[in-house]
């Protein structure tokens, strides 16, 4: 490696800048652009990321030249302090922590206090005159270290509650006990002495090892361990969650220690430059005197509020940092409005204060919910922050599903029992059954249950519980918790610092006051005031339209997107619903699913049975009038807007019971014997059911079929325009392979529609077209286009015949696919640009040679998803159509697409 290694920042310099994420990590950037800011920045030094994927391919070896880099730019930090590493009169000290491209809240390592030792720390004393500082601070030195360096980074794996840092833990709670005091701070310089002799002991005791006395085994045993944390099982756990690349690696940061627990004119907090749960124009943080930054994380305090602004209901009535501190308080206002104009995007900022001297340890863009973004988005805009442009690209699509969020219905919450309260770390409701581990969590999610992960606090290590939880309740933690800030992350529903529960984690029970709760009860929780109830409350949708910030970006998404946005519905409510949403038609319209509703099963199963076209033809005279009235709510829902409706698609098996006990209701209700039930189905089986009698194979081999459906799209697209509705049916044909297929078709639907309309004396709009879902459809897409009015891709069978997965069995080996990396995720929820796509390019390419105005959709699930709509976007398709609560996700990533694709 001949690339520059270490890049050094401080004093107003520095070798590195904001935009070089990738190679310093998110981190060491912001540290290095602060630092030439002019920001006040403990001076240190950042190790690339690439030294990182060096370490992991050498086997945890080191290029050549690190050692002389770290050297060289370590005395660069010691001049600027004046102090020197290892120095027993003058000692420097060193925080190494880590920091990837992007921000992985906890999910890596940190230890503080480097340089710590025999030697040293008598140096350390004389200079700050406080011992017990000095004790303090190794006593944390040794608890991190032993963990992080000498346990974890070593590949010992212990089970939970048994690692060195909780035996550690537990020998300063006998401590306090035997002393007959509650607080860490309750304990003086001679305790800590013997503590940190028992401490010692101790590691060598569990550990077979001497706990590191000299400076620079410290320093690089710390490096290395957090290099290895890259590949630490929540680190890795996370990534596959957030979908980050595992080739990245993380940078390391080591930088000079500052101290916030050097008594009551030291502090340490976080803040963030607007409020990340509301997205309000606040400054909006949390601290604590005396303090250093992992009791803020840890929960085992309660933070104080920088300002009456940020206070919350276990805050307010302690002083603020305003009231404690103001000069360091105004210092931070004129820091936060600098970082906010420089980076344009909230920060979410760390701050420590050593004896009345204010120092940033961190500035990153802060992780916000989805009301939140879109609020700041909307504000920075109009603010003249940011551009338009900017605001649509600051909110990911998939956020909005945050605004979608269910809440409580408030009727039943005024009713339900509040068990506590807590803080209001993650907004929006939650339902479910109470468990007390993050793998319970995943083991019940993945039975299907709707499950609650309590926790005293969670850790990195809660990650895939948290994921697969309906909410997060925790004992313990501020609104700057691990738990609260992996939700808000999320936009998942978050209850923190729930201080009246009582948890015995061991015997899975949870206790307020009387009252016992044990694993499997469900509880409710409102994570948008902080409230838990006992009870089993029901969830309301959201009401995004009440939501002002929202519509405004929705109207920037709209000026800005070039596609259409429809919507796949099957009913006048959904519809409705879509519409609601900004849904601009109907993209697919599933007819199949109209005929299950009890009034209509029985004529749609007397059709299966019948035995000739006539009896066929006196059972879909039933199901007419259904069809029909279905038709005309719909179009009335969209009146003015086109709709899509495919006639039927699924093998006619599905419509028949499966077990005995269904079969012998279904011969009872029809007067059949429950034999002719039975080899009715037997007749109907097939060995590939996704590939055999479907689409427009019914219709071709039952043109009756095909005719009724058209007869009652075309009465009620009649009716609903004679009182004056504006309707625009299409009529779509599916799964065709050939042209002949869709000829066949189309003739049935016109010389229907032609008789309807004479019969009603009006004339209706209407159009004939196709899904292209087979591979031969899309090869063949010129000819499909002499006969097709439009396309519609459904791309949900397309990806199932291209790769020949079929889409109801893939589940068993796909996740294993995507583990194993042959497959980069799964091809049903984002499109396989890269084959699939190539068909889907195609067949548009081809359809529009033959018909230069050909309008074209897509239907499958990934008319949902931001990526494949980006592709459909660049392919220049019309529009996306996708289920009706993905529309507003659907709008917005179109406008991206549009945006980025310029
Ligand atoms: C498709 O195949 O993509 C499609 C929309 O049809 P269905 O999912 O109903 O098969
Ligand atoms: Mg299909």
């Amino acid at each position: 490696m001949a690339k520059k290694m270490v890049y050094f920042f401080g004093g107003g310099k520095a070798d590195g800048k904001a935009d070089m994420k990738e190679l310093l990590g998110g981190k060491g950037a912001n540290l290095a652009e602060m630092s030439k800011l002019g920001v006040p920045v403990p001076p240190g030094f950042t190790i690339t990321t690439e030294v990182c994927t060096h370490y992991m391919k050498n086997n945890g070896k080191y290029p050549k030249d690190l050692q002389k880099e770290v050297n060289s730019a370590l005395s660069k930090v010691e001049k600027i302090m004046g102090q020197t590493f290892g120095s027993p009169q003058n000692p420097l000290l060193f925080s190494v922590r880590s920091g990837a491209r992007v921000s992985m809240p906890g999910m890596m390592e940190t230890v503080l206090n480097i340089g710590l030792s025999s030697k040293t720390i008598p140096g350390l004393i004389q200079k700050s005159g406080n011992e017990r500082f000095v004790y303090d601070a190794y006593r944390r030195l040794i608890m991190m270290y032993s963990d992080v360096v000498m346990e974890k980074s070593s590949g010992i794996e212990v089970p939970e509650g048994k690692g060195i840092r909780h035996q550690l833990e537990r020998e300063m709670q006998k401590m306090k006990d035997t002393k007959g005091v509650e607080n860490d701070t309750d304990l003086d310089a001679e305790d800590l002495k013997k503590l940190v002799y028992i401490f010692k002991k101790k590691v060598k005791q569990i550990l077979k090892k001497d706990f590191p006395d000299e400076p620079n085994e410290q320093l690089w045993g710390a490096i290395s361990a957090v290099f290895q944390s890259w590949n630490g099982k929540r680190a890795k756990a996370y990534r596959a969650i957030e979908g980050i690349s595992d080739d990245w690696g993380t940078a390391v940061n080591v930088q000079t220690m500052v101290f916030g627990n050097m008594g009551s004119d030291s502090a340490t907090g976080v803040a963030f430059t607007r409020d990340p749960a509301t997205g309000e124009n606040i400054f909006y943080g949390e601290f604590l005197v005396d303090a250093q930054g992992e009791d803020v994380v840890a929960g085992l305090r309660t933070p104080q509020a920088i300002n009456n602004e940020s206070k919350t209901e276990s805050s307010k009535k302690l002083p603020t940092l305003e009231e404690l501190m103001p000069e360091n308080y105004k210092q931070l206002v004129k820091i936060r409005n600098k970082l906010e104009k420089h980076y344009h995007d909230m920060q979410d900022l760390e701050f420590t204060i050593q004896e009345g001297n204010l120092f940033m340890l961190q500035t990153r863009v802060g992780k916000r919910n989805g009301a939140a973004a879109v609020r700041m988005a909307v504000e920075m805009k109009k603010e003249k922050v940011i551009s338009e442009t900017e605001a649509i690209l600051r909110v990911k699509p998939e956020q909005m599903d945050e605004l979608l969020h269910p809440m409580l219905d408030p009727k039943s919450e005024k009713k339900a029992t509040l068990l506590a309260k807590g803080l209001p770390a993650g907004p929006g409701g939650g339902v479910g059954q109470i468990v007390f581990s993050a793998d319970d969590a995943e083991a019940w999610a993945k039975k299907g249950e709707k499950v609650i992960l309590v926790r005293d606090e969670t850790s990195p290590e809660d990650v895939h519980g948290m994921r697969a939880a309906q909410a997060i309740l925790t004992a313990k933690g501020g609104m700057t918790s691990h738990a609260a800030l992996v939700a808000r992350g999320w936009g998942k529903c978050c209850i923190v610092g729930c201080g009246a529960l009582n948890i015995d984690f061991r015997k899975k029970t949870l206790s307020v006051d009387k009252t016992t709760l044990k694993e499997g009860d469900w509880i409710s929780l409102n994570g948008t005031i902080g409230s838990v109830y006992l009870d089993k409350i029901s969830l309301m949708p959201a009401d995004p339209d009440k939501n002002e910030y929202y519509k405004t970006l929705m109207s920037y998404a709209d000026k800005a997107r070039k596609l259409g946005v429809r919507t796949n519905a099957d009913n006048p409510k959904d519809s409705k619903q879509a519409r609601d949403f900004g849904a601009e038609g109907i993209g697919l319209t599933r007819t199949e699913h109209m005929f299950f509703g009890p009034d209509r099963i029985k004529a749609m199963r007397q059709m299966i049975l019948a035995e000739d076209e006539a009896g066929r033809k006196t059972a879909l005279k039933k199901l007419l009038p259904f069809q029909r009235k279905d038709f005309e709510g719909i179009f009335k829902a969209m009146d003015g807007l086109p709709v899509t409706i495919r006639t039927l698609d699924p093998p006619l098996h599905e419509f028949l019971p499966n077990d005995d006990a269904a079969q012998k209701e279904m011969a009872k209700q029809m007067g059949i014997s429950v034999k002719d039930v039975k080899s009715k189905v037997q007749s109907l089986h097939e060995m590939n059911p996704m590939l055999g009698h479907r689409g427009c194979r019914l219709g071709i081999t039952y043109p009756e079929i095909t005719a009724m459906q058209a007869q009652a799209i075309m009465e009620a697209a009649c009716k609903v325009a004679k009182a004056g509705v504006k309707v625009f049916p299409e009529i779509m044909i599916p799964l065709i392979g050939t042209v002949k297929e869709l000829e066949n078709q189309k003739k049935v639907v016109q010389e229907m529609a032609e008789q309807v309309m004479e019969k009603a004396g009006i004339r209706v709009k209407y159009m004939v077209g196709t899904m292209i879902e087979i591979p031969r459809a899309a090869l063949t897409a010129d000819q499909v286009a002499e006969q097709a009015e439009f396309f519609s891709f459904g791309t949900n069978d397309l990806t199932q015949m291209t790769f020949g997965y079929s889409r109801d069995d893939a589940g068993v080996f796909l996740p294993e696919y995507v583990e194993k990396k042959i497959l980069p995720n799964d091809p049903f929820q984002s499109l396989d640009q890269t084959g699939v796509g190539q068909l889907v390019a195609m067949g548009v390419e081809k359809g529009r040679s033959t018909r230069k105005d050909l309008k074209v959709g897509i239907c499958g699930e990934h008319g949902g998803e931001p990526s494949s709509i980006d592709f459909c976007h660049r392919v220049g398709m019309n529009y996306v159509s996708c289920s009706p609560f993905r529309v507003p996700i659907a709008r917005l990533a179109a406008a991206h697409a549009a945006l980025k694709n310029k």
